[in-house]
């Protein structure tokens, strides 16, 4: 399983008013993206977990932070076909008409950027359509040997 975590920021304990601690994760689970933020009191005890499914913007900047982020771009495969492109990527990611045109925009040419389990998984959506991609900068823990 790919996953990338990071102790990020800290908040007050409600219960006791120590600092907690809160650590946030991403991680694909079943080929989805999912989200976790979990904070947790050393003092008294307390903590509180939440996780949810696809990107979540906290998550998201605390690992980009922390990790900086990774990019892909696209190797080799069908270049000319936009429709299938999008289709993946809509798929893959949701997001409006505009915004995933501006996405298989930027992978034809500069690469998209995000952090190291969302760029996994967008490779693993790509290569299983016959793409090949290319990885760089930080990546996830965990990696199971899958090759480009
Ligand atoms: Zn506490």
């Amino acid at each position: 399983m790919s996953s990338e975590s990071v102790v990020a920021g800290s908040t007050r304990c409600d219960r006791c008013g120590s600092v907690m601690r809160c650590a946030v994760r991403q991680a694909i689970i079943d080929g989805r993206l999912r989200s976790e933020v979990e904070s947790t009191c050393a003092a008294c005890g307390n903590g509180w977990a939440t996780c949810s499914d696809g990107a979540d913007d906290y998550v998201r900047s605390a690992l980009l932070a922390a990790h900086g982020p990774s990019r892909l771009r696209l190797a080799d495969g069908p270049f000319d076909d936009d429709a299938l492109l999008l289709g993946l990527l809509r798929r893959y990611g949701g997001g409006g008409l505009f915004e995933v045109n501006a996405k298989v925009a930027e992978l034809r040419t500069i690469g998209c950027t995000g952090t190291a389990v969302e760029m996994e998984l967008l490779a693993r959506v790509l290569r299983a359509a016959g793409y090949s991609v290319v990885l760089e900068g930080p990546r996830p823990s965990g990696q199971t040997g899958d090759t480009a």
